[in-house]
């Protein structure tokens, strides 16, 4: 099989746990696998480069944050090789400039665009386990790009895409993917496996399990993708199209409390304000998540939406700064707010999975502030202090603790 494994930073942070995964992967190529590695920065020389930059320049270009935050991984594959060789056993280490990892100019936050596959097959036909750099990318121009922050795991789904890969396994510092955020609802359980859609809702819905971009390319590319822990022997979560079992209900409730209300109260009622009120905010890559219209009193109307935290004030800047094009009387905001969803495949052909979810809340006596539903989630925003208590009463509704 070829199988190409990526690990975290925490499980290659010190010596002793890049020994441990150089003995799984000599395991693994004991077996008769050809294996490809994809590591991230050890431990937080990510956040810690961040701030030997910052020491420095606070205004550094995104060229050269590029080219120093690049230099964590390649640590990684280097330490790893020469575990890997103190074992007896063959490996060899490379960057994007080495396999070609093409990806577009955004520096901070490219997109990998190609990747040449000659000289890694040249590598493995030599029977190396190949290590390769997660996170970094070379432009066009012949410079370092990084992939955005956790961009390892999307390197790594797509090195397996482009290798055609039997498997891709993500070893991080949990087991897998669980119903819940465990620290939060006690009774969380791990799901043996989950939907590639359902896993991107609750990726972007907070659970920071897997880098968003890395499930969009599995799905895409149809990568048969485990997350597993580095530390345990446990089988770990598979992610892939659809459960073979029946469809889950509900396979996860997700909390996020870095988000912030706006409210703007008093609108003409007339066509063209909401469009001018999100093209504005688009225009200053402010991201909307949830949105509620108030039906119009009189000549009158409220819209209020949900930002995340970091992006309250300078959304509240740029109203500010445009009040007289929307004319409205006042301007509100309300930063402890959490949003709280539910996730699951099985709710597009099912109804009343809003209804049991409402009375979870009813029977906390909590109060819904706004709702959102799509095909597979169903999201209300409560205030941030009735964010726990709803998550657990609503994992207790569902049942989520039982395996089905
Ligand atoms: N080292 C990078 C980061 O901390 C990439 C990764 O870990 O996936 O964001
Ligand atoms: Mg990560």
């Amino acid at each position: 099989m070829l199988i190409v494994k990526k690990f975290g930073g925490t499980s290659v942070a010190n010596a002793e746990r890049i020994l441990n995964v150089a003995n799984r992967l000599v395991e693994s190529y004991k077996e008769g696998n050809k294996i490809v590695v994809v590591l991230s920065a050890q431990g937080d020389t990510t956040d810690d480069l961040i701030k030997k930059a910052n020491e420095i320049n606070s205004n550094a270009s995104k060229r050269e944050m590029d080219m120093l935050l690049s230099t964590g991984e390649q640590q990684s594959v280097a330490l790893m090789a020469m575990a890997i060789q103190k074992l007896g056993y063959p490996a060899v280490s490379l960057n994007a400039f080495q396999c070609d990892i093409y990806s577009n100019s955004t520096y901070g936050n490219a997109r990998i665009k190609s990747i040449s596959t000659e000289r890694i097959s040249e590598e493995l036909d030599k029977n190396n386990i190949v290590i390769i750099t997660g996170f970094q990318g070379i432009n066009r121009g012949g410079n370092v790009t990084t992939l955005g922050r956790g961009g390892s795991d999307t390197s790594a789904v797509a090195l397996a895409a482009i290798l055609n890969a039997d498997l891709c396994e993500i070893y991080t510092d949990v087991d897998g993917v669980y119903t819940s955020d465990p620290r939060i609802v006690k009774k969380a359980r791990k799901l043996s496996e989950i939907s590639y859609d359902e896993m991107l809702e609750l990726a972007s819905l907070g659970a920071k399990v897997l880098h968003n971009r890395s499930v969009e390319l599995a799905k895409k590319y149809n990568v048969n993708l485990v997350v597993r822990s580095s530390l345990t022997r446990e089988e770990g979560t598979i992610v892939k199209e659809e459960s073979t079992v029946e469809k889950m209900l509900v396979n996860g409730v997700a909390v996020d409390k870095d988000i912030s209300r706006i409210a703007l109260v008093g609108l003409k009622d007339q066509p063209g304000i909401a469009f001018n009120v999100f093209s504005l905010l688009a225009k200053n890559k402010i991201s909307v998540d949830i949105i509620l219209q108030s039906i119009g009193r009189e000549d009158k109307k409220d819209i209020s939406f949900t930002v995340s935290t970091a992006d309250l004030n300078p959304a509240l800047e740029v109203i500010e700064k445009n009040k007289n094009r929307f004319n409205y009387e006042k301007l509100l905001h309300d930063d402890k707010v959490a949003k709280v969803s539910i996730v699951g495949a099985g709710m597009a052909t099912n109804s009343g999975v809003a209804s049991t979810m409402f009375e979870a809340l009813y029977d906390e006596n909590i109060n819904i502030k706004m709702i959102s539903t799509s095909e597979i989630k169903i999201s209300v925003l409560v205030t941030e202090k009735d964010a726990e208590r709803a998550a657990n009463a609503i994992h207790e509704k569902f049942r989520l603790d039982e395996i089905k």
